[in-house]
């Protein structure tokens, strides 16, 4: 058994959306899964009622990244649970504003390793909860416009499988785990970090005016999110028949539709999509809200290499920051590393 002032620990993932964006804050369709790429929380309580927070990764300057933690804590105590004053400690393998929601891993890693002290069960009615507490301390505390797509996959990611989201009722938004067997078949999906950073908080970013432009009825915004859900559901089938080709094809009309109906795209996340597809890859897509951040590769597994090099090459020959890669697979969902004891 733990010793009273061991802290309980925590773990959510970050993810990626393979199709499907834009669209939660718009009523529509998605489909990400969790990956292996995660936010630890050690959590402890202190005996008062103050909160400190430390991060390892918290990037100095930064005026906002406490505040989602001080969301997270006003979200459950609003919805009645009795938090007491916290220590909370932070560590992630994520990067910071790199469209892998690395702000709600944040946010469900410390709701879940609350949840762990404080006894309450994690079944999928408590992680909904969950979810939907992290995504209001995102937009009623930290003012990010986010629609709880990202909340949703970190908390009901589950193994081997991506994440149906229909957002057709964004108070009760239907899930429904899709099974994503792509590496039996020999593929892989290549995340390619951009390096160029987009700050969501920022309530007068692109972010919020395409939410705006949205709003008001902009015609070619409209279209992009009427076909991205439209190939949400082909995506769906097309990975239920094992058309790995077909799912690639999707992910490239995604990244089209981003760029050129939403305008979303930045032109390192143009070069990760070209370069990919001209070296042999499936499928290639910006993935997240855009105006930097990550690209999603599907590729054969032993192209990957060949993707990544030309990918590189081409940054160097454009004089731009190195990107980097990751290898992803879905992954499972938060989960308390370390209970009460
Ligand atoms: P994304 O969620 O795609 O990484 P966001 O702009 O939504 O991008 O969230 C990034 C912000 O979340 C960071 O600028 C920081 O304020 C906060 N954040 C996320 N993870 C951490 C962390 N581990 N430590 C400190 N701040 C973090
Ligand atoms: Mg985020």
């Amino acid at each position: 058994m733990n010793s009273p002032s061991a802290p309980v620990v925590a773990r959510a993932p970050g993810r990626v959306n393979l199709i499907g964006e834009h669209t939660d804050y718009n009523g529509g369709l998605c489909l990400p899964f969790a990956i292996g790429l995660a936010t630890i929380a050690a959590v402890r309580p202190r005996g008062d009622d103050q909160l400190r927070v430390t991060s390892r990764e918290a990037v100095p300057g930064d005026p906002h990244w406490q505040e989602y933690v001080v969301g997270v804590l006003a979200e459950l105590r609003r919805i009645g649970w009795e938090v007491p004053g916290l220590d909370i400690d932070l560590v992630s393998t994520l990067p910071l504003g790199g469209g892998l929601a690395s702000s709600a891993a944040l946010e469900c890693a410390v709701a879940t390793a609350i949840a762990g002290l404080l006894g309450v069960p994690l079944d999928g009615a408590g992680r909904r909860l969950l979810a939907e507490a992290c995504r209001r301390a995102e937009t009623e505390h930290v003012g990010a416009p986010t629609g709880g797509m990202d909340q949703l996959a970190a908390m009901l990611g589950s193994d081997g499988h991506a994440l149906l989201i229909d957002f057709a009722d964004p108070d009760s938004p239907v899930t429904a785990p899709v099974s994503f067997p792509v590496a039996e078949d020999g593929l892989v999906l290549l995340v390619t970090d951009t390096r160029v950073r987009h700050v969501l908080a920022d309530g007068d970013g692109g972010y919020a005016q395409r939410r705006r432009e949205y709003a008001r009825g902009h015609p070619r915004r409209r279209r992009h999110v009427v076909t991205e859900n439209a190939r949400v559901r082909d995506a769906v089938d097309a990975i239920g028949a094992r058309a790995w080709a077909r799912l690639g094809a999707l992910m490239t009309a995604s990244h089209a539709s981003l760029r050129d109906d939403y305008e979303v795209s930045v032109p390192q996340l143009d070069q990760v999509v070209d370069t990919g597809l001209e070296a042999g890859a499936l499928g290639a897509r910006m993935t997240g809200g855009g105006f930097g951040g990550c690209a999603l590769t599907l590729v054969a597994a032993d192209r990957a290499g060949v993707v990544r090099e030309a990918v590189d090459a081409a940054y160097a020959e454009r004089g731009w920051a190195p990107p980097r890669h990751h290898l992803v697979e879905p992954g499972p969902g938060a989960e308390v590393l370390r209970g009460i004891g």
